[in-house]
């Protein structure tokens, strides 16, 4: 890169957020070959020493007395000049500084200079080994498993290979104390990883009509090499991933390189085969459980292009890719893009920019897509719609009962089975068949519900659930509107209000006692707080050593037991009536995604939801397989309300351990904010204060302003100009303020 001054100019991580400022520090000759755009260096600064990062070279005023450089970091450059652009463009668009951004994007930290070794294991055995010849070398069934699996995804360290073929590193370490398996240890070198192309499986599956075409979409822009997005919504079963790991096929051939970013919860052991039977050593795996080492080893083998395929959650984003063609976003419309703590971007937007500067195509896939998302597949929209209408398997989407609850109550029955679902259970257990009971999350809001009508109090002004306080009041966390828990309902006379939800384990309890001879297993986050118990759990179910498993949202995704025949959603309300603005949205995913667990196997699947809102849009869409009905049901709400994708949203978090102070300075912020509308921008309106609707975590209270604009650069100028306010005025603000631009969810 040119050096246009001698002076280098770097930007500093500092405490103080928002500060983007440039300094200059002359380069001592002992650095002069390191130094370079992109380093991480050491500067003195203000009596201390901070890290830096170098962003180009110029002159300083004359007036600036300069220092000099006081140490370089790592022996690479750490970010490109396409990633500091990315990083000025997160800077501006999530309101923190650009230095902040490139900790972020380089993470994890480039501490280690040298290079490593990494031992890898590989079969000594022909790759035409059939099962029984393995099973006959191999001393007994799980050093046959090991040694299938090192056949299929060779390169595997000791570790993975023992967690793919779940058996224990001893099984692994027999099997290469007999010779068969052998190990060898890879150099991670500064230059290039050659790509053993003998490993890669090129087992290509067959294409119907619908992915043949998404396919040809898809390769068409990735050979232009123009930045092009498109939407593949499929339903579940249709093959996306096929679809997926052809494209990436393609990228490889134009000598780019592939990111696929996956929900936390869908990156399984078995996806990450799926990917490495396909690309062999050439993928690389990030996600964020990852121990250090082995997220640095396969950082680095990115960068040096060894692995030009890259799989990973969330920030996998940021891999470290010289010549990205090719995004793909897998259940693009999965809230856990959203990083949720400290620098909150979201994944999808991350990859978009990256693919606009890089001149990559996007690949957004979904059975149920983000409305956002959905919006812009419109004619003359920037995305291009390709569907997948069929299931790859020919089989039918399963039919889908919704049981009235409210009637259930009439005719004397307020438990939480309703006699349908008793019935169809009981069914299930006399053919042997599994059953699957789904309950929504619960716990982090309570509202109230009359049992008659399903009548649900809503916020007149903001359209979300009103959440019930120990007060025997009912609020708005939006804008904190109030009225008193009403003792009859206003809709039908009824004297049956009350409070709503139970848990997994009463619904576990109430199961006992209706299905005595039933094997029953529970899955949520009390009965998976140990670790590895989440697996076993699923591993149990798996092998039919329980009839019924009962869990939360865990269970809802990606999971695929061919011998559950009956999904039972115990109730479609919880979250229905989440104070959400998304929350019809959420629920309908999570019906069809729940929906989609029932008959994967050779027996007919059907699902039954219990709701006390048989009518509501979103569960008869979802009942339906209806995309597009849900989506023009939903569109006007949004519209009428001014929600996203018709504006753009900021969260403003409060939070003190003192709940006046919290409150009083939220109502504070408001006047500020009101005060800078009034002499700018008109188009923004302000929410609140109202407690969020998780009141107190960790002892702070949190009290929230929602700020709702047109044009997200508007709410963006107006909360800069808002925070650089605040830190004038310190002393007034002894609080912590959260900003979130279009939050995900604001529990
Ligand atoms: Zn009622
Ligand atoms: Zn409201």
């Amino acid at each position: 890169m040119n050096k246009i001054g001698p002076f280098a100019e770097v930007i500093v991580a500092l405490n103080t957020r928002r500060t983007d400022r440039v300094f200059h520090y002359a380069v001592p000759d002992e650095f002069q070959d390191q130094v370079t755009i992109g380093s991480r260096v050491i500067v003195p600064f203000g009596g201390r020493r901070l890290t830096g990062y170098v962003t180009g070279f110029g002159y300083p005023d004359s007036t600036v007395k300069v220092k000099e450089i006081a140490g370089v970091i790592d022996a690479e450059p750490v970010f490109t000049t396409e990633l500091l652009e990315l990083a000025r463009w997160m800077a501006e668009n999530y309101i923190c500084s650009t230095a902040e951004a490139l900790q972020r994007i380089i993470s994890p930290r480039f501490l280690v200079k040298g290079s490593r070794e990494v031992k890898r294991v590989y079969s000594a055995l022909p790759k035409d080994k059939s099962t029984e010849e393995l099973s006959s070398i191999a001393g007994n069934s799980k050093q046959s498993a090991a040694l299938k699996r090192a056949l299929a995804c060779p390169g595997l360290t000791r570790k993975e290979l023992a967690a793919a073929a779940e058996v224990s590193t001893s099984v692994v370490n027999a099997l290469i104390k007999k010779g068969l398996l052998t190990v060898s240890a890879m150099k991670i070198s500064r230059h290039a990883v050659q790509v053993d192309l003998d490993n890669v499986e090129t087992k290509k599956l067959t294409l119907n009509a619908d992915q043949e075409n998404a396919l040809a979409q898809a390769a068409g822009a990735i050979r232009r090499g123009a930045f092009k997005t498109f939407l593949l919504h499929g339903v579940t079963g249709s093959g996306k991933t096929e679809v997926y790991l052809q494209a990436i096929a393609v990228a490889l051939e134009e000598g780019r390189q592939a990111v696929t970013l996956v929900p936390e919860i869908a990156l399984t052991p078995q996806m990450i085969e799926l990917f490495r039977a396909r690309f062999g050593a050439q993928v690389a795996v990030l996600h964020s459980a990852l121990p250090g080492g082995e997220r640095y080893d396969e950082w680095q083998r990115i960068k040096e292009g060894g692995a030009p395929v890259v799989l990973g959650t969330r920030s996998a984003v940021f891999a470290p890719l010289t010549r990205p063609g090719l995004f793909v976003i897998d259940e693009e419309h999965e809230s856990s893009y959203k990083q949720d703590d400290h620098l909150r971007y979201h994944a999808r937007e991350i990859a978009l920019k990256r693919a606009q500067l890089a001149g990559a195509t996007v690949l957004l896939g979904s059975a149920t897509p983000s409305l956002e998302s959905r919006i812009k597949t419109a004619v003359g929209g920037p995305y291009q719609l390709l569907k997948l209408n069929d299931r790859v398997d020919g089989r039918p989407l399963p039919p889908v009962r919704v049981v009235d609850l409210r009637r259930e109550v009439k005719e004397g029955n307020g438990g939480i089975f309703s006699r349908t679902l008793i019935a169809s259970i009981n069914r299930r257990l006399e053919s042997q068949e599994q059953v699957l009971l789904f309950l929504n999350r619960r716990g982090f809001s309570t509202f109230v519900i009359c049992r008659e009508c399903g009548l649900v109090l809503k916020c007149p002004r903001c359209d979300i659930s009103l959440t019930y306080h120990r007060d025997g009041r009912l609020r708005c966390h939006y804008c904190n509107h109030q009225v008193r828990s009403p003792e009859l309902c206003p809709k039908c006379g009824a004297h049956n209000i009350r409070l709503f939800g139970a848990g997994t384990q009463k619904v576990e309890a109430e199961a006992v006692q209706f299905f005595p001879g039933a094997r029953i297993l529970r899955m949520d986050s009390d009965s998976t707080a140990r670790k590895g118990s989440h697996t076993q759990i699923i591993n149990a179910f798996q092998k039919r050593q329980a009839d019924i498993l009962i869990g939360t949202q865990m269970i809802a995704k990606g999971l695929d037991f061919p011998g559950v025949t009956l999904v039972g959603v115990i109730n479609a309300d919880t979250a229905l009536h989440m104070p959400d603005f998304r929350a019809a949205e959420r629920t309908f995913q999570l019906l069809t995604q729940v929906a989609g667990r029932a008959g994967r196997g050779s027996l007919p699947g059907e699902v039954l939801i219990q709701t006390y809102n048989p009518e509501h849009y979103s569960i008869v869409a979802a009942a339906a397989h209806d995309c597009d009905r849900f989506f023009l049901s939903e569109m006007p709400v949004r519209r009428s309300l001014g929600y996203p994708p018709f504006s753009h949203l900021a969260r403003l978090l409060f939070t003190h351990e003192d709940e006046e102070v919290v409150k009083r300075s939220a109502a504070l912020a408001k006047d500020t904010l009101k005060k800078i509308l009034s002499s700018e921008a008109q188009g923004i309106s302000i929410l609140g204060p109202a407690p969020a609707a998780l009141s107190k975590i960790k002892d702070r209270y949190r009290w929230q302003l929602v700020l709702k604009a047109s044009r997200r650069n508007l709410l963006r100028d107006v909360i800069k100009e808002f925070l650089s306010g605040l830190e004038r005025e310190r002393a007034v603000f002894k609080l912590a303020v959260n900003v979130d631009i279009n939050p995900q969810g604001m529990l």
